[in-house]
């Protein structure tokens, strides 16, 4: 089996059987995110103490890039305080625009995504989750809907 098709499982899993895709009652920030050239939509819920975010989920529908990708971020920030969410994000775009190699260590399953890096016209969804997440947190502890449309 090549690595591509070993990433498309992987990305496809994460699409089918999301993770964290529910609503969050103690969530202290939320945001929602659209990408109109895809019709995918986002929105971050997360229960943020401490610096920490103790729990992250997300609802929306969209691409299987996007679900993928907002699933496997969820998973990758849990638990981590802010500080490191956010360095995860910047890597992850960095990532995106090929400018960081992505180690399994660091990224686990969203190495998977490294792939879209190809059809520029995805690269949007696969960061749409990443722009969620980092606007919702930006409103420092407010929950908060924003959408941008
Ligand atoms: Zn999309």
């Amino acid at each position: 089996m090549a690595l591509d098709d070993i990433y498309k499982e992987v990305i496809l899993d994460h699409y089918k059987n999301p993770r964290n895709k529910r609503p969050l009652e103690r969530a202290t920030v939320s945001c929602t995110r659209n990408n109109p050239l895809c019709g995918d939509e986002i929105t971050v819920l997360a229960n943020v103490e401490d610096g920490t975010l103790r729990e992250v989920a997300f609802q929306g529908a969209g691409c299987s890039i996007s679900q993928a990708s907002a699933s496997m971020m969820t998973e990758a920030v849990a638990g981590r305080p802010v500080e490191e969410a956010l360095d995860l994000a910047a890597a992850f775009r960095g990532m995106m625009a090929g400018e960081v190699e992505p180690t399994e260590e660091r990224f686990g399953d969203l190495v998977a995504l490294k792939g879209v890096v190809r059809y520029p016209i995805r690269i949007k969804c696969a960061v749409l989750a990443w722009d969620v997440l980092q606007e919702s947190l930006a409103g420092d502890g407010e929950a908060t809907a924003t959408s941008i449309h």
